[in-house]
């Protein structure tokens, strides 16, 4: 149906569940907005973030109007022209590329930035400037899973889709909380499990969390066991019979080495290392090896981890023993914490990929990436620096200037207080954001002013690899001007006329589209209209099965058998991937890894005895410069806390309320305690919205954080730090 003449079909910019949205334009002039029934995603519900969406927008109190420009740090920042603060920003990277090489410059960008975006910028620096330095805030939520399915199943690609959820009937929630932070995902669990009472939840957390509360079986394990969980759940799983032998044996390499690894370690070894009855992990055991649908999510818990990737694999282990994958139903599914994080990836946005999947280590993919943009330059060969790279490079001053696009970085990154002095010591840094409140604004020698959601266009991918088109509804107050236009400005000013030579977004998006032809995440023939029409499609939209050889091969598209496996709709692109049990690697053969179960997070001790794990509260959304604008939003918790189990606050004499002091090897966090068995004995939990521009520079979780990350997918060990706690006032 289509929505009325004052009324625009969106998508909600914060989480990757992706929920449709319709906004109206009321003859008042303010706006209002509504779930857009119509939509696959979230037919019609929202959460109560995505409900008050609209007045982040409708306040522009907090706005950045114009750009702004300063010489030098001393001095404050000066109202400056577009052209003045672009050609400014240009002056000094050139200067600086042309003295330390294009690898003195980085962008750091953000989940949130559309697809167009993420596109322009890579094209920029990877073709253009001839660096790889270019990573966004994805890194901090995503990588792990990332390589976790590219090691897995040949490709950093989600298999199932939110119906799967109505198909399933054993869902294993680990390391996530979705009934706080992927709330509609989680409306459709709690529908599916009402309709179907048979249908069991296994929550796994170190924390009791509203999930965890309306799960049939939590498995309330020590933080940094996940994989001895996994892996006793694998032994299980072979002791019980509950292999798919034939799947195994056709379909998958290296189920040896895993029942090798896994029958290292009894049941009661995991269970006693776990913390958690060996009964419960049993139960668990049994139901996902009778399952019909075996479903897995998860996040952060997971992810963050200095064994993220391990866990990653620990997990997609038990799909791939079982053959629950590829069916209606089953499958490993990792929630997206931003709204476009699959977005950025498809379009290369990270250091270590390029374009439609392509790796910069690939001598073939950088070929054809040069040939297609026509670069003036040789893609280097090597991953530019991660996110927290950048921070360390800019303290050592390997990394001269950043350009920080949409992301709050002193708020997000591990280990602020290193950060922040990186930040005091660099050169030169852009921030390009919609308004004051992102904490680095007031570090920045540039300040461009970014339009909003509603007040551009342009298209995000979600979670269940579904794409959509957000239409433009306002003009962006000020001068501010759409984030792409910036950047294709910017390449102007650079000397890229030509390449960088763009009207209009939906160009750019048809440029993105060609690079996809052939490839994995192949989107031929959809446009910016095809998705007005459309609503929304989930790649691949044409050709499946593997990689051809170059950007605009001729690959015949691939119709999946709708009778068998219930798929697809064609023209809407492709429900599910591996229904043939053909996967993305070399041989076509999906690989079980056997994974080490240790965890290599820093050590507690006496000094540091407890464990710190951080995360979301259900009403705010990363550093809060959009939830932190809404009223109604504030009020759920208004100030930051720790959770502490109550002996470990009797030990200390800390009463509910009491003011702490939480210490670890790298700062400390001023807060008040709220004593709970909702963790375990010896852990504590500390939200991680809130900055200096909301409280002090002592409620940020993150001064306390462990710089460690996987060595494989370099994101950061946020779950898991050493801290002490102490009493500093008494309520
Ligand atoms: Fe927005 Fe996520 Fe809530 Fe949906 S679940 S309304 S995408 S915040």
């Amino acid at each position: 149906m289509k929505p009325a003449p004052n009324s625009y079909k969106s998508t909600c910019c914060y989480c990757g569940v992706g929920c449709g949205v319709v906004v109206t334009k009321e003859s008042n002039g303010q706006l209002s907005l509504e779930g857009d029934k119509e939509h696959p995603s979230n037919k019609g519900m929202l959460c109560s973030k995505g409900m008050n969406l609209h007045y982040t927008v409708m306040d522009q109190s907090d706005r950045l109007l114009y750009p702004q420009v300063r010489l030098n740090r001393s001095m404050p920042l000066q109202r400056a022209t577009w052209d003045e603060a672009l050609e400014r920003t240009a002056a000094v990277f050139k200067t600086l590329i042309k003295k330390f090489g294009p690898d003195s410059v980085a962008f750091y960008v953000s989940g949130q930035c559309l697809t167009e975006e993420y596109y322009l910028v890579n094209k920029l620096i990877k073709g253009f400037i001839g660096s790889n330095n270019i990573d966004t805030n994805s890194r901090l939520c995503m990588s792990s899973a990332v390589v976790g399915y590219k090691l897995s199943l040949g490709e950093d690609s989600v298999p199932v889709c939110y119906d799967d959820i109505e198909a399933a009937d054993v869902m294993y929630v680990t390391g996530a909380n979705p009934a706080w932070c992927h709330p509609i995902i989680w409306r459709r669990v709690e529908a599916h499990k009402t309709a179907n009472p048979d249908t069991k939840i296994i929550c796994v957390d170190p924390r009791v969390t509203d999930t965890a509360r309306s799960a049939d079986l939590h498995l309330q394990i020590r933080p940094g066991t996940d994989i001895v969980l996994n892996n006793a759940i694998g032994r299980l799983l072979i002791e019980n019979d509950y292999l798919d032998e034939r799947f195994i044996t056709d379909h998958t390499d290296g189920f040896e080495l895993f029942r090798l690894q896994v029958m290292q370690r009894t049941l009661a070894e995991a269970a006693d290392i776990c913390g958690v009855p060996s009964a419960d992990i049993a139960l668990a055991a049994e139901w996902i090896g009778r399952s019909k649908g075996f479903l897995s999510f998860w996040t952060m818990g997971l992810n963050q981890s200095v064994i993220g990737v391990n866990k990653n694999l620990s997990l997609i282990n038990l799909h791939l023993i079982t053959g629950k994958i590829g069916r209606p139903g089953n499958g490993p599914f990792s929630l997206t914490g931003q709204p476009n994080a699959m977005g950025g990836r498809e379009t290369g946005g990270l250091a270590n990929i390029l374009p439609g999947h392509r790796e910069v280590v690939n001598a073939a993919h950088r070929e054809e990436m040069e040939q297609f943009w026509n670069t003036p330059v040789r893609i280097a060969d090597k991953p530019g620096l991660t996110a927290t790279e950048m921070f360390e490079a800019l303290a050592d001053d390997k990394l001269k200037a950043i350009w920080i696009i949409n992301t709050n970085p002193l708020v997000s990154m591990p280990d602020m207080n290193a950060v922040e002095s990186a930040l005091k010591k660099s050169r030169f840094i852009v921030v390009q954001d919609v308004s004051n409140r992102a904490d680095t604004v007031h570090f920045a020698d540039v300040v461009l002013p970014a339009a909003a959601w509603l007040e551009k266009d342009g298209s995000m991918t979600n979670a269940e690899r579904r794409i959509t088109y957000l239409p433009k509804v306002l003009d962006a107050p000020g001068e501010a001007l759409p984030d792409s236009e910036i950047l294709w400005r910017f390449a102007q000013k650079m000397g890229f006329e030509e390449a960088f030579n763009y009207k209009t977004t939906s160009e750019v998006y048809d440029e993105y589209v060609k690079v996809t032809k052939g490839t994995n995440i192949d989107v031929t023939g959809v446009s910016h209209q095809l998705l007005k029409e459309k609503r929304s499609v989930q790649w691949p939209l044409a050709a499946i099965g593997g990689r051809q050889s170059a950007v605009g091969s001729q690959k015949k598209p691939r119709q999946i058998d709708n009778a068998t496996n219930g798929e697809v709709s064609t023209s809407h692109g492709t429900k599910r991937l591996f229904t043939d049990h053909q996967f993305y690697t070399k041989n076509k053969r999906a690989q079980i890894h056997p994974v080490p179960d240790e965890n290599t997070s820093e050590p507690t001790d006496h000094q540091f005895p407890l464990v710190l794990t951080n995360g979301r509260i259900r009403d705010q959304w990363h550093t809060m410069t959009k939830t932190g604008r809404v009223a109604k939003l504030n009020k759920h918790i208004p100030q930051p806390f720790l959770q502490i189990h109550p002996e470990d606050a009797k030990e200390r004499g800390i009463l509910e309320g009491s003011l702490v002091t939480v210490s670890s090897r790298r700062g400390e966090v001023r807060v008040k305690a709220q004593i709970t068995t909702d963790v375990r004995k010896g852990l504590c939990f500390l939200p991680m919205h809130w900055g200096k521009i909301l409280g002090s520079n002592l409620v940020r979780a993150n001064n306390l954080t462990s710089p460690l990350v996987d060595p494989k997918s370099k994101e950061p060990d946020f779950k898991f730090s050493a801290v002490q706690v102490a009493l500093y006032q008494k309520p």
